[in-house]
């Protein structure tokens, strides 16, 4: 078991979990490298709090706060989430992974045991865009989650962020005809790139593009900002 697996905790949020008091464990360490990414110390880091801290922490809150964002970096990385995400249920509060979907298996069996509750998947970009702004060829791996996801019946969001020199209106209408040729129906999360704060490359400014997806009935595209 690592010591100390998570970079920093947020005592209290009411944004990160869909209508639920929450805290947010950020788990240290990413397979991915997005150049948009804003947390790069927690990317790059090391984990600076133990476990057993973290349920003492929980052991004090558990009446104020309704769930757990288990978050980073990349949660799924690290080989106990299980036996952490199970000791948050025996105190009563539920789990939220955000993932970035480069783990399938691992999330499948976190929601085969019941040790999820919602589920926040990054759809980063298309294949042929994945590599230049992840760092990574996990494609496939994401796809292979997000099939996993359509297939259960806990309830979960995709979500892409978008900067304008990466991914402009045109992309992604083509990751929103993706997501309905996967079967996905429901919210699709737009959150686009701010640039305040510090990010892993250093980027142009972005113009948020204007968008509307009328040949997809079934996907409610929504922006966070
Ligand atoms: S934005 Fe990319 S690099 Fe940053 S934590 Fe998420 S997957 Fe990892």
């Amino acid at each position: 078991m690592v010591k100390k697996p998570i970079y920093s905790i947020t005592p209290f949020t009411l944004l990160d979990y869909p209508d639920h008091t929450a805290c947010i464990l950020w788990f240290a360490g990413c397979n991915m490298r997005c150049g948009y990414c804003y947390n790069p110390e927690i990317v790059r880091g090391k984990g600076k709090v133990g476990f057993d801290e973290v349920l003492s922490f929980l052991e004090k809150r558990k009446n104020l706060l309704d769930g757990v964002v288990f978050s980073g970096g990349e949660c799924t990385m690290h080989q106990d989430l299980p036996y952490y995400a199970s000791e948050v249920k025996h105190l009563g509060m539920k789990v939220k992974i955000d993932t970035n979907g480069s783990r399938p298996h691992v999330l499948e069996d976190l929601l085969y045991e019941g040790l999820v509750d919602y589920v926040a998947l990054d759809f980063k970009a298309l294949p042929e865009d994945f590599e230049s702004i992840t760092q990574s060829d996990l494609f496939e791996q994401f796809r292979e989650s997000l099939e996993v996801l359509i297939g259960h019946d806990v309830p979960f969001e995709i979500r892409t962020t978008v900067h304008s020199e990466l991914i402009n209106a045109e992309k992604l209408s083509k990751m929103a005809s993706f997501l309905h040729d996967q079967g996905y129906k429901g919210k699709y999360y737009l959150q686009h790139f701010v640039g305040e704060k510090e990010t892993i490359k250093t980027l142009p400014h972005s113009k948020k593009p204007n968008l509307a997806f009328t040949d997809y009935p079934e996907l409610e595209l929504v922006w966070r900002n």
